[in-house]
C-alpha cells in the first residue's frame, strides 16, 4: 500500500465515516479539539474495554478507580505540577510561529531561520475557580494527569480492599494540558483521555516489576493487532530522567509523522506517596502484616493515552488493495476493536419479504454483537462502506434466502463468502468472533 498522504487519508476517512469530527465545526472549529462520532465512540470504548479487561479483569492484583477531575489544589503542590509542570516556549522572530523549545533544534522547523525570542516558561495546567467568586481561595486545576487521583486514594483503596503488596490501581479518565503546540490530529490535544496504572511494590522488587510492565504493555498493543515492526521501546538515558525516577521507557509507534510516544512506563520510586504524606500529614505508608514494618512502597507507572492508542490502531489497520481494477479500502481492525462486528444487508430493498427477514436477523444478532442494518445503496457499495470502517462480517439476504432460509456471510479480510442457514448464523458468527 502507498504510504504517502496516509495521515490525510485517515483524517478524511474519520470525518466522512463518523469516527472523528473537528470540534464545534459549525463555529469554525476549536484548535486541536476533536469529537468522536458514532463509529469513533464505539472504537474508543473498545480500546478502553480492552485495556480494562487486560489490566483489571484478567488479573488478580489490580483494582479500578474513577477519581474526579477537580482535586484539592494542594494535590498539585505536592506532586510538583504547580511549580514544575512547565514547557518553555519560543517564537520565531522571522515567521512568528511558536514552538516548544525542546521540540526544535538550532533553526526554525517552519522557515529555517535561527532567530528566536528568549524562552518563556509556561505552566500547562488549566485553571478555574470553585464557586461564584474568582479569588485564589477557590482556585482549582483541571487535572493534567489521572495518576494523582490514585495516590490520594491510596489509603482508601487499601482500607476497602485489604490488598497486599504488590498490587495496582488502574484508572481511565480525562486529563487536560494547555499544550503550546498541539497537533497531528488527535495525537496531541488539550483535552484527552489517559489509561494509567500505579503498581505498588516492595523497593527491592521494583526493577524487575518495571521490566515486566514494559513487556506486558508492549504485548498489549501487539495482541490488539499493531504490527511489531511499527512498535518499539525507547529507554530514557539516565540524564533524561526526573530526579526521583529510577527508570523510564516509552512505547513508541511509527506514525506517518515519525516515531512518537504512545505510553510511558516509569519507576517513580516512593516519591509520590512520600510527597503526599508530607503535604497532607496523612500516613501513607503500607503496613506489612508479616514483617510488621511500615514502608513507602515503590511505584511503577504505566501511563498511556486512549486517543493516541486509538489513532495508532486506526493508522495500523488502514489498508488499500486492488480488487478487480479498483482500490478497496479496508480497515483491518482486530475483532476486539472493530466498531461494528456484523452488518446485515438486503440484496433488494424493494422486496419487502427480504427486508423483513433481514431486519429480523439483525434484531436477533444484536443481542450478541454490535450490528447495523443498511439498505441505502447497491450491494457492491454497501460492502465497500463496511470494509472501510472495519466491519468483520456482512450478512446478505437475497431472494434465495426466502426459499432455503440461508444467507451469504462475507468475511472482511478475505472477502470469502459462505452460505449459512439462518438458524446456525449466531453460532457461526460467535465461533468466529469470540
Ligand atoms: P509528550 O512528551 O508527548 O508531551 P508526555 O511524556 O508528557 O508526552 P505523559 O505525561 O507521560 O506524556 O502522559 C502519559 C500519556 O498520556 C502519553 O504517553 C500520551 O499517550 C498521553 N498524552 C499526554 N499528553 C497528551 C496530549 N496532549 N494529547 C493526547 N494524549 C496525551
Amino acid at each position: 500500500m502507498q504510504k504517502n498522504n496516509l495521515m490525510e487519508k485517515i483524517v478524511s476517512l474519520c470525518k466522512r465515516r463518523g469516527f472523528i469530527f473537528p470540534s464545534s465545526e459549525i463555529y469554525g472549529g476549536l484548535s486541536s479539539s476533536w469529537d468522536y462520532g458514532p463509529l469513533g465512540a464505539e472504537l474508543k470504548r473498545n480500546v478502553k474495554s480492552a485495556w480494562w479487561n487486560a489490566v483489571v479483569h484478567s488479573r488478580d492484583d489490580l483494582v479500578g478507580l474513577d477519581a474526579s477531575i477537580l482535586m484539592h489544589a494542594q494535590t498539585w503542590k505536592a506532586s510538583g505540577h504547580t511549580d514544575n509542570f512547565h514547557d518553555v516556549l519560543v517564537d520565531c522572530k522571522n515567521c512568528k510561529k511558536r514552538f516548544r523549545k525542546d521540540h526544535i533544534g538550532e533553526t526554525c522547523p517552519s522557515c529555517g531561520a535561527n532567530d528566536f525570542t528568549e524562552g518563556r516558561a509556561f505552566n500547562l495546567m488549566f485553571r478555574t475557580h470553585l464557586g461564584a467568586v474568582e479569588d485564589d481561595g477557590g482556585l482549582v486545576y483541571l487535572r493534567p494527569e489521572t495518576a494523582q487521583g490514585i495516590f490520594v486514594n491510596f489509603n482508601n483503596v487499601l482500607d476497602a480492599t485489604h490488598r497486599r503488596l504488590p498490587f495496582g490501581i488502574a484508572q481511565i479518565g480525562k486529563s487536560f494540558r494547555n499544550e503550546i503546540t498541539p497537533g497531528n490530529f488527535t495525537f496531541r490535544m488539550r483535552e484527552f483521555e489517559q489509561m494509567e496504572i500505579e503498581y505498588f511494590t516492595r523497593p527491592q522488587e521494583a526493577e524487575e516489576c518495571y521490566r515486566t510492565w514494559i513487556k506486558d504493555r508492549f504485548q498489549w498493543y501487539i495482541d490488539l493487532g499493531i504490527k511489531k515492526e511499527n512498535l518499539r521501546v525507547r529507554e530514557h538515558p539516565k540524564g533524561e530522567l526526573a530526579h526521583y525516577a529510577q527508570g523510564c521507557s516509552d512505547i513508541e509507534y511509527q506514525f506517518p509523522f515519525g516515531w512518537s510516544e504512545l505510553e510511558g512506563i516509569a519507576n517513580r520510586t516512593d516519591f509520590d506517596l512520600k510527597q503526599h504524606a508530607q503535604f497532607s500529614g496523612a500516613d501513607l505508608r503500607y503496613h506489612d502484616q508479616i514483617t510488621m514494618e511500615k514502608i513507602f512502597p515503590y511505584v511503577i507507572e504505566p501511563s498511556g493515552g486512549v486517543d493516541r492508542a486509538t489513532l495508532a490502531f486506526l493508522v495500523d489497520a488502514y489498508d488499500e488493495e486492488e480488487v478487480e481494477g479498483r482500490t478497496r479500502v479496508v480497515l483491518r481492525l482486530g475483532k476486539e476493536l472493530a466498531p461494528i462486528k456484523v452488518a446485515v444487508l438486503p440484496l433488494l430493498k424493494k422486496n419487502s419479504d427480504i427486508v423483513t427477514l433481514a431486519k429480523q436477523i439483525k434484531k436477533d444478532l444484536q443481542k450478541n454483537f454490535v450490528c447495523v442494518y443498511d439498505d441505502t445503496a447497491a450491494i457492491g457499495k454497501l460492502y465497500r462502506r463496511q470494509d472501510e470502517v472495519g466491519t468483520f462480517y456482512c450478512v446478505t439476504v437475497d431472494v434465495q434466502s426466502l426459499e432455503d432460509r440461508q444467507v451469504t456471510v462475507r468475511e472482511r479480510d478475505t472477502m470469502r463468502q459462505d452460505r449459512i442457514p439462518v438458524e446456525n448464523l449466531k453460532k457461526y458468527l460467535s465461533d468466529k468472533l469470540f
